[in-house]
């Protein structure tokens, strides 16, 4: 999946930002010429933060966009540990250079929320306050007002940067700026020059309008001229406070910025953390060569000469950072590879889209509860509850109470239910990780009451399927439950027995169910109950029984993509399958006639054949009642039967009727290959089950590919 992105460029020319900071830190010019070395490093040199600034602004849009908190807080996180390790690095050079002598808790705060303990380390924490500013603020404004705002502040921080020798003839002004130079040493920090370019990023990420390769270059030359005009303009007069911060930089940032998307190529991901490593490591690489210089005494070359300093500094750093990247997929490389043997790949997307669907499905004021029990039916519980999150859904059900556990661990903040038997004994556990439980029947509730705890419940009524439940008749017993005092119920549901069949018997049967249902829910309200949220349909219930209404719709199965089986519904929905499941060929190889294959030799060759081993077997989830006759898989967008019995770790398929089959190419079991797709449901029939078992079964040993655009 090479796909050509659109911002291969801006991972190039984050190689060239990293230098162009080098180039500020080490002067290239300044022995041969001042006035050349300051446009270059103050003036040109300037757009490399910015750069970053907008590239991260450009990136993190669509996540602000879907209001993906958790997404927010792992980007700073991220930012954060690298700010960490940043400062170890450097506290010995602190050290040297006498910084802990006289240090204050003031001084210590002060650097490391603003000014970055070493030089070049502010950066870090000014990415991390100005992505959460800009969030906060995108949370609750249209992007103009985000633009206008980061502007604003902007303005205030070119007051105390390259404007300030203007703008402190004003006394009133200056003690402002005093005021704030006692907080932080600079304005070009996280609150005044970050958020303008962060925000200029998100808006080009957002408008995704693309401005012309000519109107690019134009807008960018005409910009950076006016930025050099700028430049020269507040050094000659010396209103110079610092030198980062321009007008003409926004200009001239957005057309850069522009010009970079136009040209598409492959995203070069390694030149994101050498450009990273780069920028943390080259004050060190500063240090160094001095030191390298004056022991072997070449200072006059290696220190004096600055451009021969800075291709020092350059070099060595890059190539610090190049063998780190290596060793780094060195590590990696050692990993076994996720699509190597056997694999589901689960397409969030169509996870998305069924979601949007089945809601838009349900009637005014009902909500899905996302059914996310059994590892979310075999699809990863935790990435599909997290990304159901982040589209809206805010009830999740699932049976067990480690599975509720695990979704909370992981950050999970809606409503969960657990639908079946939690231990009394495991009571704290349910409270600690704010978990409801079902009510199994009175008893149940009864010891749960005792326990003297307070805990969230729904009721499940038995109606019919004579499962789990309190019988839907025992009135007095339901009264005594909302009567517990310990009991808290949010809500009370039941279960259909025969909701995914259409034949009128089961018809009527449902029907009755939910009469039970509704008889019992109008009592308890009759007797001044407030019964709580009520649910009954399941993926079928909606389907086959929209009506009457109700809170929730408890739905699994059809959130995946699928249906049970492959009987009529009354309803039909545009649903997507969200898992397939691939596996390799191992090998190919020839079966003479009368040779028989596999376990059992149950199946013998009619015919001189060509057959091929697949790596994937029962121990992966694959039925063994699959094996012989009645199962095929797809390769090369053709169908290979399976011949004799599925083993443990293979399986083997007829594909004598199949060109150019060659070891490690793809085989599908479930999806699609070209134009031919095996659905899960009619797998599923193969194997005398329904979709639910096997996707529910399937292996741990199954690596997982999340897919998302
Ligand atoms: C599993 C389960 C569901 C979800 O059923 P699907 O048919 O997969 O939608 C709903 N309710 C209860 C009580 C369940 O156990």
């Amino acid at each position: 999946m090479n796909h050509l992105k659109r911002y291969a460029s801006l991972d190039s020319f984050r190689l060239a930002a990293a230098f162009l900071i080098v180039a500020i830190h080490t002067s290239p010019l300044i022995s041969m010429s001042a006035i050349a070395d300051f446009i270059l490093t103050r003036i040109i040199a300037r757009v490399a933060v910015p750069f970053f600034f907008m590239v991260t602004g450009y990136f993190i849009y669509s996540h602000i966009e879907k209001k993906d908190t958790r997404y927010i807080i792992g980007f700073c996180k991220k930012l954060g540990i690298t700010y960490l390790i940043s400062v170890i690095l450097y506290l010995p050079l602190n050290w040297y250079a006498g910084y802990f002598k006289n240090i204050t808790v003031y001084q210590i705060v002060k650097d490391i929320i603003f000014d970055g303990t070493f030089y070049h380390l502010w950066y870090l924490p000014a990415a991390v306050l100005g992505v959460l500013i800009i969030t906060g603020l995108l949370y609750k404004l249209k992007i103009c007002g985000v633009l206008l705002i980061s502007f604003l502040l902007y303005l205030i921080g070119l007051g105390g940067d390259s404007y300030y020798g203007l703008v402190v003839k004003a006394d009133a002004v200056k003690g402002f700026y005093d005021l704030l130079f006692k907080v932080s040493s600079y304005t070009r920090n996280g609150i005044f020059f970050a958020p303008m370019f962060l925000a200029l990023g998100v808006w080009i990420g957002h408008s995704k309008k693309q401005i012309s390769k000519k109107l690019s270059i134009t807008g960018f030359t005409l910009s950076i001229i006016l930025l050099f005009i700028e430049g020269m303009l507040l050094y000659s007069f010396k209103l110079q406070r610092h030198d980062s911060m321009y007008i003409g930089l926004i200009p001239c940032m957005y057309f850069l910025f522009q010009f970079l998307l136009l040209k598409n190529g492959k995203s070069k991901k390694s030149l994101r953390s050498i450009s990273l490593i780069i920028y943390i490591i080259h004050p060190w690489m500063i240090v160094l060569i001095r030191g390298f210089g004056k022991a072997v005494n070449l200072e006059k070359i290696l220190i004096n000469n600055s451009l021969v300093h800075f291709l020092g500094v350059s070099i060595s750093s890059f190539l610090f950072a190049w063998v780190m990247v290596l060793i780094q997929t060195k590590l990696k490389k050692n990993e076994p590879s996720k699509t190597g043997r056997a694999w589901a790949e689960i397409n969030l997307d169509a996870l998305k889209d069924n979601a949007k669907e089945l809601q838009n499905s349900l009637p005014d004021g009902c909500k899905l509860m996302a059914i996310v029990k059994a590892n979310a039916y075999g699809h990863g519980d935790i990435r599909i509850a997290r990304t159901l999150e982040n589209e809206g859904v805010k009830v999740f059900g699932v049976a067990t109470l480690a599975e509720g556990v695990g979704l909370r661990k992981n950050g999970i903040k809606g409503d969960i239910l657990i639908l079946g038997f939690t231990n009394p004994k495991d009571i704290d556990c349910l409270i600690k990780y704010c978990l409801m439980q079902t009510v199994l029947n009175y008893e149940y509730a009864d010891t749960l009451n005792r326990s003297g705890k307070k805990i969230r419940v729904h009721i499940k009524l038995d109606t019919g399927m004579h499962r789990l439940g309190e019988d839907y008749n025992h009135f007095e017993e339901l009264e005594g439950i909302y009567k517990m005092k310990n009991i808290i119920v949010d809500g009370i549901f039941t279960h259909l027995s025969v909701a995914d069949s259409l034949k009128e018997e089961d018809i009527i049967y449902s029907k009755m169910q939910i009469e039970h249902y509704f008889k019992t829910v109008s009592y308890l309200k009759s007797k001044g109950y407030n019964p709580g949220k009520l649910h009954y349909q399941s993926s079928y219930g909606i389907l086959n029984y929209k009506e009457p209404r109700c809170d929730y719709a408890r739905i699994g199965i059809a959130l995946y993509g699928i249906l049970s089986n492959s009987n009529k519904t009354k309803t039909t929905l545009n649903l997507q399958p969200v898992m397939s499941v691939k596996a390799r060929i191992a090998l190919v190889r020839e079966l003479s006639r009368n040779e028989s294959v596999s376990y059992g030799r149950t199946f013998t060759s009619p015919k001189d054949m060509k057959i091929a081993v697949i790596t994937i077997g029962y121990a992966d989830g694959i039925p063994r009642s699959l094996s012989g006759e009645s199962g095929y898989i797809l390769i090369h967008d053709k169908k290979a039967p399976i011949l004799g019995r599925i083993c443990m770790d293979q399986l083997i398929v007829d594909v004598t009727e199949i060109k150019e089959v060659k070891p490690n190419d793809i085989a599908t079991i479930i999806g699609k290959d070209g134009e031919e797709e095996i659905r899960c449901e009619d797998f599923a029939e193969r194997c005398g089950t329904i979709t639910n078992e096997i996707l529910s079964r399937l292996g741990n040993r199954l690596e997982y590919i999340y897919q998302m655009k």
